[in-house]
């Protein structure tokens, strides 16, 4: 019994790094939540929804008005055909979305957003006609942004470059993503950009771009990932964060990825699901303060140890448990009085 759950928990040793890098990635709402009852794109439905889900973040389309006043909305258009850039304020913020609501100001979005806290807010600046009216919209988000006091609640993210820029000149400690995918890592942090947001067939293109990202300092955001199978690529390539239209189900796969994990290697060496979540919790503490050497040599043997176990049934999991290299495991997860 001994060996037995010195395998175990060498296995669950093992898994902890992974658990912990897996779940790092961020879930933000495109548009908010809105595939749930009530809600509708961009509405402040869809923003406190996201919200009680349990979103990292939650991203919103801003438009300037003909006369210059700011609404959340995705297209160029309202619901009833009004082209937003050609109309005033007063008129778009009567038009209706699909949920009854209707189209919300910038400035009610932001009130609603800032009781939310620690929520974050992805600002999403549309690219408009002309470039002054691009300019003119940097200034006049970041202008309410900081008016509101809300710089340390939103980050900007934007397809056109003039945009983006003007945002850095005008804020330089502001979190700038773009989102054009046509620049090179290194080209963004020339620009002075914190991050880049990327279609997802951008990034699966160009798969060096993750890793180029952070050895920079820049963050990595991917729209719009909605299926389980493209969820888990960009989990499994630690993404920063991932814009989809499923909240609930990139948090489901990121809350099984911490939780649930554990079970698909050990269903022949423990007692049962209880008494591997007690190890689990119990050898988390212990690798708390690992250092990433010794968790990436842990997550080596751990490797080792599943390809065996899936090919061999108990018995045979334990004949070979001797030629165990318990040299590549750190000293810590040798020491086991489970039992
Ligand atoms: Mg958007």
């Amino acid at each position: 019994m001994k060996t037995k759950i010195l395998m175990v928990a060498l296995m669950l040793l093992a898994m902890t790094p992974a658990i912990q890098a897996k779940s790092s990635t961020k879930t933000v709402a495109h548009r908010g939540y809105w595939k749930c009852e009530g809600s509708a794109e961009n509405s402040l439905a869809s923003l406190r929804k996201a919200h009680d889900v349990g979103c990292w973040g939650s991203e919103l389309d801003i438009w300037l008005t003909s006369d210059g006043g700011l609404v959340v909305n995705h297209d160029p258009k309202t619901l009833d055909g009004l082209k937003i850039e050609e109309t005033d304020f007063k008129t778009i913020t009567k038009s209706k979305l699909k949920n009854g609501e209707t189209v919300p100001s910038l400035k009610d979005y932001l009130k609603a957003g800032k009781k939310l806290k620690p929520m974050i807010l992805v600002l999403e600046l549309k690219t408009q006609s002309t470039p002054e009216r691009n300019i003119e919209l940097a200034k006049k988000v970041v202008d309410m942004v900081k008016s509101m006091k809300m710089e340390g609640q939103v980050e900007y993210i934007a397809f056109s470059n003039l945009v983006g820029t003007e945002i850095i000149r005008l804020d330089p400690n502001a979190k700038v993503a773009y989102l054009n995918g046509d620049k090179t890592p290194a080209e963004l942090k020339e620009l002075g950009y914190t991050g880049l947001d990327y279609h997802q067939k951008v990034l699966k293109n160009n798969k060096s771009w993750i890793r180029e990202a952070h050895d920079l300092g820049l963050t990595v955001n991917v729209w719009t990932v909605n299926k389980a199978d493209d969820l888990q690529y960009f989990i499994d390539e630690a993404a920063d964060f991932i814009t989809t239209n499923e909240p609930e189900l990139l948090l489901e796969l990121l809350g099984n990825v911490a939780d649930k994990s554990y079970l698909y290697v050990l269903p022949s060496l423990t007692k049962g699901e209880e008494d591997a979540k007690r190890e689990a919790e119990k050898l988390a503490k212990i690798t708390a303060a690992w250092s990433d050497a010794d968790r990436q040599q842990a997550f080596a043997s751990f490797a080792k140890m599943q390809e065996w176990q899936q090919s061999m049934d108990d018995e045979e999991a334990l004949a070979a448990l001797p030629h165990l290299e318990l040299s590549d495991v750190p000293q810590e997860s040798r020491t086991t009085d489970t039992e």
